[in-house]
């Protein structure tokens, strides 16, 4: 993705692109593949755009996800942004909180779209556990 792939996707929905939310979207681009809070964009476009409020960065992190550019879920209480539009599972390391996309079977996604009499409009799958690093750390090496 570009930039301009996110600009074109809000001026698409009748966004108007000022300096803050320009800020925001190279701040998105930046995140690709990761995961962010709209406290991390808040806290990182402050430094460029002082005036910039957290009502702003949700707004435009809102507006991006009804655009279809990003994809948002809870985890920890907390609402995380990604770009990555791959059906995957988020593994979340209860002893680091680091993210990690993992790979997820579209069966799965077959599955529940074969459930009769309903339809599957968002699926989010939120994994817990530790992660690899954390794991190693643990085992004691010989
Ligand atoms: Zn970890
Ligand atoms: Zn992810």
């Amino acid at each position: 993705m570009s930039k301009e792939y996110y600009v074109n996707a809000l001026r698409e929905s009748k966004f108007k692109i000022t300096p803050q939310r320009l800020q925001v979207i190279k701040y998105v681009n930046g995140k690709t593949p990761g995961h962010f809070t709209a406290e991390d964009v808040y806290l990182s476009v402050k430094k460029i755009e002082p005036t910039v409020t957290l009502a702003t960065i949700y707004n435009i992190l809102k507006a991006m996800k009804d655009a279809g550019t990003i994809n948002s879920f809870e985890a920890n209480g907390t609402t995380w942004f990604e770009t990555n539009h791959e059906f995957h599972g988020n593994f979340i390391c209860r002893n680091c909180g680091e993210i990690v996309d993992v790979p997820v079977n579209r069966n799965l996604l077959n599955d529940l779209n074969s459930m009769e009499g309903f339809s599957v409009e968002d699926v989010s799958l939120v994994i817990s556990g530790t992660c690899e690093k954390c794991s190693k750390a643990k085992t004691p090496q010989l």
